[in-house]
């Protein structure tokens, strides 16, 4: 039925890089004869996966949304793709991103962006739109996305999904293409936040591959899910996260949410951040000095495409080097590549990387007085809903300013889970609701999230 749906609907939608009709077939037999033959199997067996374009999985393409790894076929899996294939979950395929998860709207994938299902003309958000475009057209029942700034929780709350990013270190990096490694984390795009939590609970816990991995039980996500009850849950609205800037009808949504945690007998207050004004700045240096030193790798001497020098006979290897990343790479991939290298060179790197890492404990250090105060705190996920194609397209600083919300959890490793809390009434878009926790309790935003459902 999935396979017959992005049949239908993909050829619009776009929301797929690559679909693997016959992969998934063969798990769903596997898995039908396995049931049949009595066999104990996870809660998630058989349930179709659609997996971002920047997980590795073996014997299938993985291209990050970028011309640079156009036909590269990974010959191993990640640790979160081993999990899914050992439960049984057969992989529809690859979504489409923003070249290397460098984007707010999935515009920048070099493959064509994705549409969003509820207005064709507009962006799912990204850079995980496809992932959120997919399972928001029911193209997939879950999907896999990453979030290194809210690329999981934007497309979320703008495709009407549940996307939660982790605890840094909750769920395994290990064959995740690194985009920024202090910041980026795998995790669940779902229509349910129960969904989502069953699919939190299969792909996380430790791993010996990834060294930032946490070597400690994990949060049970799923009873906490099941759990749903807000009942003396202290809950902090983030003062600096509305007002001016955002949309009225996302303030609309978010305001009637807020009191139906009210009236479930959760006990909200406002808090302030005061360093949280920084953060997207901070991100916007800390995020490309990552990438720049993690993109060196794409040298088109070990994967990728390799594109020789026009016109020069016998070219060396550093020509060969410049001529393939000049090719491979789309211009928000070069822009952040200058951006981080200018950030990391020596006369400059106190003065801006420097600052950034300090603004980062700053922010984390907001973010622990205000978790003495309360359990969790919640904001709008994304000022406003989604945009038309193209709108800000020639303008970064504008789609860096969509950001604003979601960017503070990554600085901060915590964990932040985006639910859909209704339709805008300028607009009929959706709107999403963003909870954020301490690290290691992200049972809490499960618990809040699926009370805020009911
Ligand atoms: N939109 C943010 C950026 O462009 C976040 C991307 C992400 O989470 N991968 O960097």
């Amino acid at each position: 039925a999935q396979l017959d749906r992005i049949a239908a609907v993909d050829g619009d939608i776009h929301a797929f890089l690559h679909v693997d009709a016959e992969g998934a077939l063969a798990t769903a037999a596997d898995i039908d004869s396995r049931r049949a033959a009595g066999e104990g199997l996870h809660g998630l067996a058989g349930v179709p996966i659609a997996v971002k374009d920047i997980v590795a999985t073996k014997g299938m393409p993985t291209t990050c949304g970028s011309k640079i790894l156009d036909g590269w076929i990974p010959p191993y899996d990640a640790t979160i793709t081993q999990r899914i294939k050992a439960a049984g979950l057969p992989i529809l395929g690859k979504t489409n991103m923003d070249e290397f998860a460098m984007g707010s709207s999935t515009e920048h994938s070099a493959y064509g962006p994705t549409r969003n299902p509820w207005d064709r003309d507009r962006i799912p958000g990204g850079s995980g739109g496809g992932s959120a475009a997919a399972v928001a057209a029911f193209e997939a029942a879950l999907a896999i996305g990453t979030d290194t700034g809210g690329s999981i929780r934007q497309p979320g709350a703008l495709t009407g999904t549940v996307g939660v990013k982790p605890t840094y270190g909750g769920i395994s990096r290990y064959g995740l293409v690194a985009l920024a490694s202090s910041l980026d984390q795998a995790g669940p795009v779902t229509r349910t936040v129960l969904d989502a939590a069953l699919l939190h609970e299969l792909m996380g816990g430790h791993d010996p591959m990834d060294s930032t991995s946490i070597d400690a039980p994990a949060p049970l996500v799923v009873s906490a899910a099941r759990r749903a009850d807000v009942k003396g849950l202290k809950i902090g609205i983030v003062k600096e996260l509305g007002g001016e800037g955002f949309q009225a009808g996302v303030s609309a949504r978010f305001n009637e949410a807020v009191e139906l945690l009210t009236s479930a007998g959760a006990q909200v207050v406002e808090v302030s951040l005061p360093s949280l004004e920084y953060a997207l700045a901070a991100y916007y240096l800390v995020m490309p000095s990552e990438a720049s030193s993690n993109l060196a790798r794409f040298d088109a001497m070990r994967y990728g495409v390799r594109v020789p020098p026009a016109g020069v006979d016998d070219p060396s290897a550093e020509q060969v080097m410049a001529s393939s990343r000049d090719a491979g790479f789309g211009d928000e991939v070069k822009r952040r590549i200058i951006v981080g290298t200018y950030a990391l060179s020596s006369g400059y790197y106190d003065a801006y990387y420097g600052s950034a890492q300090k603004v980062r404990t700053l922010l984390a250090r907001d973010f622990a007085a205000a978790f003495e105060q309360v359990d969790v705190l919640v904001s709008p996920t994304s000022p406003t809903t989604a945009w038309p194609l193209g709108a800000k397209l020639d303008d970064p600083l504008s789609m860096y300013l969509q950001d604003v919300a979601t960017i503070p959890a990554n600085l901060a490793g915590i964990p932040g889970l985006s639910l859909p809390v209704g339709l805008a009434d300028e607009d009929g878009l959706p709107v999403g609701l963003q909870f954020l926790a301490p690290q290691q309790a992200d049972d809490r935003l499960y618990n809040a999230g699926a009370a805020l459902e009911k």
